[in-house]
């Protein structure tokens, strides 16, 4: 099939309005927002291609007929939800049809008394939350990037929210969904409470990031808004002392709606003039959130806690300044100072956190002396923990920095590995942690291509992400990073 043939025949599915073929159209579509391809924008360049059309349906048939089309044609697809990703997920490598999904933007229905909402999946985070709370519930997945994915990207990628230790992460979240496969059938979920009929099929599709299925409705639990909320701040002697303290509220069963600890670096940057910070260097905060007897009970809990850990309670100012701005991201503020910043999250189980932390840690300046490393853990359960760390390397020359950047990322995640931990907790492997993934997986990773290979034998969808592999004639997914390795 001719291009041009075949941009019409998009346009006979979705109207040609919501074909675009322009190049400025395609080059806005041709990243996301991967801090590698960022620093290589820079410099001018760009890391995989343009794609080749981009196409927005409105309907989950349109999406069918959609995939159908490039099914017979042999064309490859990447699901877009609004390019969010941190690991170049939507990245082209040989010109792939971007499949928008952000028309599809609508609340199906809100069910109060099994307490679900069902959505289209290219609904706007923060547009769904909004909507969901002028009616009197929360989705309780708040992702710092809310105002800016989209619904079906968070289950795509297997998203973690900043209130993620009472509502769990996504995962948690995701009761049922429909989603097209790789040969054009709709899969059905039904959102049922549970079930014992195999393996998950549900959990087949949260997290393949577009190469396995397209989805294109959730139905997500539902909470009512909490009644009552206290904000507890703590000063603490030292990082172990933080981690046993969440470790130990978690395991307690307590609920809290946030739990954010710091190290002394990020402590220090947000406890300016605040004594208790100056003999306890790191900062514990602590939501809790629901009925009002159970929020006084679980307060006093962890206010005792925290006394038997070694904590003075302090003021909430440091947490109230984080969240007026949560959905602001820091990280891009140094990247757009022409620093090269990047955020990796880990998971690790609380017996080996304190010593992941520290080996990393100790590592770094090895790598460049001015080189920044921190952490916070925001994301707490019975059994481990979120390492969220910050890298940054100064301003310098991309000759220098890339290669310098390219061994952080092996020395963080390589760490990971060697501690037990899993390379990702919620930003997802896209393109650039496919590398790991077989450190990662093991003999899982062959499970996970046996299946790609089984849904998809043409290797249509989202070719060359999750660490599954590239199509032939694509760009070398990883050439550019190895480069300057
Ligand atoms: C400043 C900033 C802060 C962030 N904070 C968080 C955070 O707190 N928590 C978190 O989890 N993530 C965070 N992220 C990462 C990112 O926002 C999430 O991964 C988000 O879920 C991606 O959503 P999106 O709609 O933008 O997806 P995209 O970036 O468009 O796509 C991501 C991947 O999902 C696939 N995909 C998208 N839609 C579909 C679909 N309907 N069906 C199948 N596959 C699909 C794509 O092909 C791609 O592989 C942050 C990112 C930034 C830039």
């Amino acid at each position: 099939m001719s291009s041009e043939t075949r941009v019409a025949e998009f346009a006979k599915i979705v109207g040609a309005q919501n074909v675009l073929t322009a190049e400025d159209d395609r080059r806005r579509y041709a990243h996301d927002k991967l801090p590698y391809a960022n620093f290589r924008a820079r410099a001018g360049a760009l890391v995989g291609t343009l794609p080749g059309v981009v196409v927005r349906p409105g309907t989950a048939a349109e999406v069918q007929q959609v995939v159908q089309l490039a099914a017979e044609a042999g064309l490859p697809v990447i699901p877009y939800g609004s390019g969010s990703g941190v690991l170049g997920g939507t990245i082209p490598l040989g010109e792939e049809v971007l499949i928008d999904m952000q028309r599809m933007d609508r609340i199906l229905s809100v069910d109060p008394e099994n307490a679900l909402v069902t959505v289209e999946a290219g609904m706007n985070g923060e547009l769904f939350e909004e909507a969901l709370n002028k009616q009197g519930y929360t989705a309780g997945h708040l992702p710092q990037s809310l105002t800016i994915s989209t619904v079906g990207g968070w289950a795509a990628c297997r998203g973690g929210g900043q209130e993620s230790s009472r509502y769990g992460k996504i995962e948690d979240i995701v009761v049922g969904l429909k989603a097209v496969l790789p040969d054009g059938r709709i899969l059905e979920v039904r959102p049922l409470p549970k079930r014992a009929t195999g393996p998950s099929i549900r959990d087949l599709i949260v997290g393949n990031e577009g190469t396995l299925a397209i989805i294109t409705e959730l139905t997500l639990r539902l909470w009512k808004l909490p009644e009552a909320e206290e904000v507890l701040a703590f000063a603490l002697p030292d990082r172990p002392a933080a981690l046993g303290l969440a470790r130990r509220i978690m395991q307690a069963g307590l609920h809290p709606r946030i739990v954010r600890l710091y190290d002394e670096k990020e402590t220090a940057s947000r406890t300016e003039g605040i004594d208790a910070y100056r003999e306890r260097p790191v900062m514990a905060n602590i939501v809790l959130c629901g009925e009002p007897g159970l929020v006084a009970a679980e307060a006093a809990l962890v206010r005792s806690f925290a006394g038997e850990a070694g904590a003075v309670e302090t003021e909430t100012r440091p947490f109230d300044e984080w969240r007026a701005h949560r959905y602001k991201s820091i990280s891009q503020q140094w990247q757009e100072k022409g620093f090269y910043n990047d955020t990796i999250e880990v998971t690790v189980n609380w017996s080996r956190a304190a010593a992941l932390y520290d080996a990393i840690r100790a590592a770094v300046p090895a790598i460049h002396p001015d080189a920044h490393f921190s952490a916070h853990w925001s994301h707490v359960y019975p059994e481990g923990v979120c390492q969220y760390m910050t890298i940054r390397l100064p301003q310098m020359p991309q000759d220098e920095a890339l290669p310098l950047h390219a061994r952080l990322w092996e020395l963080l995640e390589g760490e990971t590995l060697a501690h037990g931990g899993s390379i990702a907790h919620h930003h997802g492997t896209g393109l650039f942690r496919g590398p790991w993934m077989d450190g990662e997986l093991g003999v899982g990773m062959d499970v996970l291509r046996a299946v790609k290979d089984a849904l998809d034998p043409q290797n249509i969808f989202n070719p060359g992400k999750l660490g599954l592999p590239p199509r032939a004639g694509a760009i070398d997914p990883y050439r550019d990073r190895m480069d300057h390795a």
